[in-house]
Formats: C-alpha cells, structure tokens, sequence
C-alpha cells in the first residue's frame, strides 16, 4: 500500500534576499524546542512538522543548502531531490541577476514552484513591481493572469511564513506525492563529509523503507548500514522517504548526488557511460549527440545587459536553438552543472573564465565556447544548429542503412557483402555511401542477392551481396545508406 510523503523544498533566490533567514526561522519555529532541546545538526536538510492540518501530510523537508549551485550540483550527478522550489524575492530590490538564472534553473527542472516576496516588512517593499516584473520571465501569479503562488513575506517576523508552508502543502497535494514501503529503496546521497565517526552521508529516501544492517548500493559500493541519524542526532532504527538522515557505514567517500539503491543499478551506469563521453569540441558534440536532440541548447553569460539582449534577440529567431539561461556575468560553477543536465554547450561572450570553471568543464565534459565579436558568435552558432537540423532531416528520411561487412569479386563484378541496419534497401535504390562521418559518393543498387537468390529488398537484421554502379572504392566498415 502507498503511503503519502513530505514534499522535499529547495530554497532558490539571489544572494541576501532571505534564504539563510527564512530557513532559520522555519526551522527555530516549527521544532518542538522543549523535547530535544532546540538543538539540531546540520545534515544537508531538516524535517519540520508545521502542524498544518487538512492535507495529505503535515511534514515538510527542506534541504538546508539554498541556492542554484547547490541545486544544480545534485541535478548534474542525477538527484533530482526537490518536489518544489520556493523562488524568494526581495520585495525592495526585485528581481536580480541571481533571481533570472534561479528561474531557468527551476524552468529546466521542471518542478512546481511558489513566489516568496520577502522583506515585506520593510516600507520600501513592493509586491506589485515583483509580480509585474515576473512576466518578462513568463512567469504569471495569481492576479497577473496566472496560477503560480506568490506569497508575501517576512523571513524576519515570520509574517506570512505560516502562510508559505500550507501553499507548499496544498501543493504537494497536487503532486500526489506517495512511496512504497516494501518497494526496495531508493534515494540521493545530499551531503558527505567525515568527522570523528567516520564517513557520514546525508541522504534522503525517494522509496521504500531502509534499517539498520541493511545492505545498499551506491555507484560500485555496496554498504552495509551501520547506523541511521536523525538531525537531532538521535539513532533511528528504520527511515522513510523524504525525512533527512545520515547514514554510517561508508567505507570510501561517495559522492554527493549520487543515487543510492537497494541492487547495484544500471541506471547508475548510464549516467557513469553518459559523463564518460567525451564531447569537448563542437565537431565531437555534433558527432555524439543524439538524433532526439534536434536543438542546440545553449547557456549564455554575457558582459553587459545590451550585448544580452543583441544575442537572445537574434538567436531567438533561429528555431533549432534553445536558450536554457541568459543572463549578465561570469560563468559560474552553476552554469556548467546547468549545461551538463541539459546537455547544454555554455556560451560566453566577452568573459573571462577562472581557471577553476574551465577545469571543472573538463571534469563534467562541458563545451565552453567564448567570443568577442558577436557575429562570430552568430556565424558559428547558426551554423552548428543548422548542421544539427541537417543530421535531424537525414535520420528522418532514411530509409535503410546498411554496414559494409566483406568486400569480394565474383564472375570479374566486384560485389559487397552487407548486413542492413536500419530500415530496408530495394533493389534500384540510390545509395550514399559513408566512411565515418564523411560522404564517400553516391551509387545504384543494380543487383540484388539473398543467400545466393535473386531478391529485391533486404530488410533489417538480413545479410546480402549488392553490385554497385559505380562500384566507388568500398571497404568493410563504410555504411550505405537509402535516403527517401
Ligand atoms: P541569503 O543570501 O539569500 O541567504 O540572504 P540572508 O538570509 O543572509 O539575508 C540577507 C540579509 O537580509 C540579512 O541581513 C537578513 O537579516 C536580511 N533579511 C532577510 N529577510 C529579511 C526580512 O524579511 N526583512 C528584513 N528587514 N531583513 C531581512
């Protein structure tokens, strides 16, 4: 039987528009301070109980490391840990720099979010200029036009912070937001670190139920868990989806992010194959990248607001480009995490990239492309995208495909044994030859045999000799392909 889980939030915004004091308020606030006596670990998240009643929970999880780099760090090793992001806003200074990336990195999440418009306690807060400023981001609340909830404020007072929580209750409602406690667990490592008891990961469960002297798997490792530790430090015996702990037990460091599981999975080695390839220049991105991809999806940090604007404005007019973030600044870690999930190239213009970023690119395998006359950075981007399309359109009118596997001479015709790929051949098709990525030339399919008889198809998965006119110089390896 499933039963109902916390939401896990994640709090995103600019620096100093209220994270760290909205985290502390609701956690001072909401713990029964008497029983533990108000003292609580940082373990990457806490737990609160709001006492909320009339939805399908009462409990909330938020992860105590705010903002988009931390975000976006855990997405890049795959933990898509939060259910709901809260974008908080300073009501007196509007939407910043950091509030602009904050969307597109929720944008590209794909999670439900709510507006916070913080600081409402001071007179020069302005509720109406945030909202209004939110629809240049597409972003529309209620009362603009729109159903995203936007929820004024006081991470100082706590006024509207009651508020905030049942919003996030009402939309984790939504959300259905349920686990199965005989499922085989599975969850994210959120925090690692060691001190005196050892290596200590934080985790949060996504499924099932983990106990002590349980055994699970996290990459190669397999651990057996040697205690479980609530954020008041106390020992638990078992722990359920979303309620934050720290597990001991670890003999080698994991790494944040990582996913945790009750079998060693091959989901874990997809994302190991995924980092693992090599696409570091745009000839190699182009070559690996998939055919469902059929857009350049791009992360833009430019030098100023106006070299901004000139470039979103012209690249919005080229369909096969999808800009993930623009926004005005150095490239930041945050980023690259950003480019590597959605398997962005970052793109600079007249920016310096510390060497740390630029190493940190190499390590996560993320194209960092900078310029410094715009229309360089127009002429290449334009072309990559249309080449993109191009390999789009190919795959879309192929009709088979076939790779070269021998290569002999009967009755004096040079002849080729094939096995098709991909689609069928018939018998008069005019075919492209490849040899890596490269087109060889174009040829005829005059002859047709299927195990030494006459045919006039050859489907996928079925061998055949083909005569060729011209024959062209063909090796085992190359492919021929029918293009409709
Ligand atoms: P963060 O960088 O987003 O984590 O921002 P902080 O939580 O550190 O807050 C930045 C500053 O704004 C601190 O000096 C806070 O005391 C102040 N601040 C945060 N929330 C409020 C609020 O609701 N009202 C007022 N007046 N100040 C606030």
């Amino acid at each position: 039987m499933n039963l109902p889980r916390p939401p896990v939030v994640t709090i995103l915004g600019h620096v100093d528009h209220g994270k760290t004091t909205l985290l502390d308020y609701i956690r001072k606030s909401t713990i029964a301070t008497k029983e533990h006596g108000g003292i609580t670990q940082k373990i990457g998240g806490y737990e609160v109980k709001t006492g909320i009643k009339g939805y399908l929970t009462d409990k909330i999880t938020f992860i105590d490391t705010p903002g988009h780099e931390a975000f976006s760090f855990l997405r890049a090793r795959g933990a898509n840990v939060a259910d709901i992001a809260i974008l908080i806003i300073d009501g007196k200074d509007g939407i910043m720099p950091q509030t602009a990336e904050s969307i597109s990195h929720i944008k590209n999440a794909k999670i439900p979010f709510i507006v916070a418009i913080n600081k409402v306690d001071l007179v020069e807060t302005n509720i109406d200029k945030v909202k209004n400023g939110l629809l240049k981001y597409e972003i529309m609340v209620e009362g603009k036009g729109g159903k995203v909830l936007a929820m004024p404020i006081s991470a100082k007072t706590g006024k509207g912070v009651n508020e905030l929580l049942e919003a996030i209750l009402l939309l984790s409602s939504d959300l259905n937001l349920e686990y199965d406690p005989q499922a085989p667990i599975s969850g994210y490592i959120i925090e690692t670190k060691k001190d005196r008891r050892g290596i200590v990961t934080s985790i949060i469960l996504r499924n099932g139920g983990l106990k002590i002297s349980q055994d699970i798997f996290t990459n190669d490792m397999k651990i057996r868990v040697k205690a479980i530790i609530d954020d008041y430090g106390r020992p638990l015996k078992q722990v359920f989806p979303s309620t934050p702990v720290e597990i001991l037990g670890f003999n080698e460091l994991p790494q944040t992010g990582s996913l945790i599981s009750a079998v060693s999975t091959s989901k874990e080695q997809e994302i190991k194959q995924e980092t693992s390839k090599p696409h570091l220049d745009m000839a190699s991105f182009l070559a690996t990248n998939q055919p469902k991809e059929k857009k350049l999806s791009l992360v833009i940090k430019t030098d100023s607001q106006g070299s901004l604007e000139a470039i979103t404005n012209s690249l919005a007019k080229n369909t096969n480009i999808n800009i993930i973030l623009s926004a005005v600044g150095s490239i930041h870690k945050s980023d690259i995490f950003l480019a590597k999930v959605s398997k962005a190239i970052v793109i600079g213009f007249n920016s310096a990239i510390d060497p740390d970023i630029k190493e940190l690119a190499k390590q996560e395998k993320v194209i960092i492309k900078t310029y410094n006359i715009i229309y360089d950075l127009f002429d290449e981007l334009n072309e990559v995208s249309d080449l993109m399309k191009e390999k789009e359109e190919k795959e879309k009118n192929l009709k088979g495909q076939a790779k070269i596997l021998a290569n002999f001479i009967i009755e004096g015709e040079k002849v080729v044994g094939i096995k098709v790929t991909k689609g069928k051949i018939n018998l008069g098709d005019e075919l492209k030859v490849f040899r890596g990525n490269s087109l060889l030339g174009e040829t005829k399919l005059v002859s047709l045999q299927i195990r030494a008889k006459k045919a006039n198809e050859v489907k996928k998965d079925q061998e055949a000799g083909m005569v060729l006119s011209p024959p062209l110089d063909i090796r085992v390896g190359d492919v021929v392909k029918s293009i409709l």
